[in-house]
């Protein structure tokens, strides 16, 4: 099977020290990517450790694809224990970063510690070194990477880099790349800031030799360069108006399903503001979407859908414009769109202010820097919904993405069980019940699709493919690049998932925490479901004797599996 090539690189910012260690039995078991990186942090973060806690540690790691031309694979995961979910997340960033990573030599970085003063970590395939860089503090995302840049002569696709918001501990502070780039969701841009981690560059020429099958690697290319579909024009937001009209688009803080003016910010809009093409590191797709508005000088990469309903209809705003500021605010200050945007929603809907973009531009900002009110709400929806005095729209703490649980109740079933809560990319069982696969209505009879395809998304987050690919990266085309055969890649999956439930139910997440903070059909059978498909306690936990350490023994400190449970 194929799998990643190269060492761990650990950085423990306690003593400023890099080393370097042999994982192939890990690759050759995991692939690469989340799965590697999930069977690290379940082995080596100690279960109780405090998110914000030099304790806890980030894993950034590739799968084998990120050294060669194959569309669709410029891409990269990070792992670690959230401070907005209190359990462990992976998240996925585009950009071409991931070229950068391989050419250091490495299959994974760990970092791990914490720094007295404020650092950036430069990475080669020679060696380490560690940079303090004090005047840096509070700087936006694109003042590091114009430092970088006239210190080293490196552009934004070298670097990941957090911005005030990851400084100030804001628990849904993203990771940037490529300045426009985020590793989302779950907050480990918090933890970043929590290690004094400001940014960490890498280059080298030591990409790993690895051969890719081909076909169906060229076909692909050529699929991917050739197509004419709206999707590729107009990217995630292509789909704006059919879910609004078929299905739901959350609007005015979940008040309604509807919103009249889906038009104004959809993917024609977003379109029209649209110029040039952009693409991932060798993606001949090239789906992404720089915007720009000539009269106001706005000018960003998106939004994408996600972000036209978090800083658009959720907020009761309907202009593009405001949506695309939005986007820029939160990709120069280095947080979450969905989240931040589902944190002002609910602000503004305590205010009575839904449809004040200006209003949600400044709380943004707040946010960001903790000013104010704004340190009430940079902790989240689920912990402030109370002093505001709306609906906890979260599950494990996150802030649900913008396909509708209330409406199509596969996804909302996703929601409900996911290890990372309220995400839409953990299983992406809306896009059957878009399609008419499955009906959207009910819950009952789901679980065995579900976990088919929560296994599905654990491989293409470890092989790294994209999860726009599935056209083009076929199951079957997926097991003859991995040259191995689907069910064993979903047997990989399924370990992965295993894993991180494992070390949630270790942090007291059990069946209570499998809920929504609404009512959809049948969903405590559902759920049952669901653990009987995945081998789980009726109480929603995995015994400990089925999960194998793997990583206890590389070395520093670690969560291993007491014999207890
Ligand atoms: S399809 Fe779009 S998001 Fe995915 S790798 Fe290609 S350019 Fe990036």
């Amino acid at each position: 099977m194929l799998h990643a090539e190269g060492p761990l690189l650990t950085l423990d910012l306690n003593d400023r020290t890099a080393t370097r260690t042999n994982i192939d039995d890990i690759l050759e078991e995991f692939i690469g990517g989340r799965s590697v990186a999930t069977a690290l942090a379940h082995d080596r973060i100690p279960f109780d450790a405090d998110p914000f806690g030099p304790e806890n540690r980030a894993y950034l790691s590739i799968g084998p694809f990120q050294s060669s031309t194959t569309s669709f694979t410029g891409r990269m995961s990070m792992t670690s224990l959230s401070p907005l979910t209190d359990g462990l997340v992976s998240t996925n960033a585009g950009g071409y970063l991931s070229r950068e990573f391989a050419g250091a030599g490495i299959s994974t970085l760990e970092v791990t510690g914490a720094s007295d003063e404020l650092l950036i970590a430069h990475v080669t395939d020679e060696g380490v070194e560690f940079e303090e860089v004090p005047d840096l503090e509070g700087a936006k995302v694109p003042e590091v990477s114009e430092y970088v840049e006239e210190t080293r002569g490196l552009g934004p696709e070298n670097c990941i880099t957090i911005g005030p918001a990851g400084e100030n501990l804001v628990r849904f502070a993203c990771v940037m790349t490529y300045d426009s780039r985020a590793f989302g969701r779950g907050g480990l841009g918090a933890v970043l800031g929590s290690k004094n981690l400001k940014a960490v560059t890498f280059e080298g020429d030591s990409h790993p030799e690895i051969e890719i099958p081909d076909p169906p690697e060229m076909d692909i290319h050529r699929e991917a360069a050739t197509s004419d579909d709206l999707f590729r024009r107009q990217g995630t937001t292509s789909g704006t108006e059919f879910i609004n009209e078929n299905f739901a688009l959350p609007t005015r803080y979940f008040e309604e399903y509807h919103f009249e003016h889906a038009a104004s910010i959809g993917g024609d809009a977003v379109e029209e503001k649209k110029y040039k093409k952009e693409a991932c590191s060798q993606c001949a797709y090239a789906c992404k979407l720089p915007t720009r508005d000539e009269e106001s000088g706005v000018e960003t990469e998106g939004p994408e859908f996600e972000t036209v309903y978090s800083y658009g209809s959720l907020q009761g705003v309907d202009n593009i414009v405001d949506v695309m500021r939005g986007n820029e605010l939160c990709d120069v200050l280095g947080l979450d769109t969905i989240s931040a945007g589902v944190t002002v929603a609910a602000y503004l809907a305590s205010e009575d202010e839904l449809g004040n973009a200006e209003l949600a531009h400044e709380m943004t900002e707040k946010i960001a820097h903790r000013d104010g009110i704004g340190d009430d709400l940079a902790e989240g929806v689920h912990r402030v919904h109370d002093q505001l005095d709306v609906g906890d729209y979260t599950v494990k703490g996150m802030a649900f993405a913008a396909h509708d649980g209330r409406v199509i109740h596969g996804q909302g079933l996703s929601y409900a069980v996911s290890n990372r809560g309220g995400d839409h990319m953990y299983s992406q069982i809306h896009g059957e019940e878009y399609d008419g696969v499955i009906d959207h209505e009910g819950t009952l009879g789901k679980s065995e699709l579900l976990v088919e395809k929560e296994n599905r998304c654990a491989i293409r987050d470890s092989a790294i493919v994209c999860a726009f690919a599935d056209d083009y990266v076929t199951n079957d085309r997926l097991a003859t690049l991995l040259d191995t055969s689907y069910d064993e890649l979903l047997e990989i999956g399924a370990k992965t998932i295993e894993r991180e439930r494992h070390f949630n139910n270790r942090r007291g997440k059990d069946v209570d925490d499998d809920t929504l903070p609404y009512e959809i059909p049948d969903l405590e059978e559902a759920v049952q479901e669901y653990y009987e498909e995945r081998g789980l306690r009726e109480d929603g936990t995995i015994p400990s004797d089925r999960i194998e350490t793997v990583a206890a023994d590389l070395g520093g400190s670690s969560g291993a599996v007491s014999a207890d449970d």
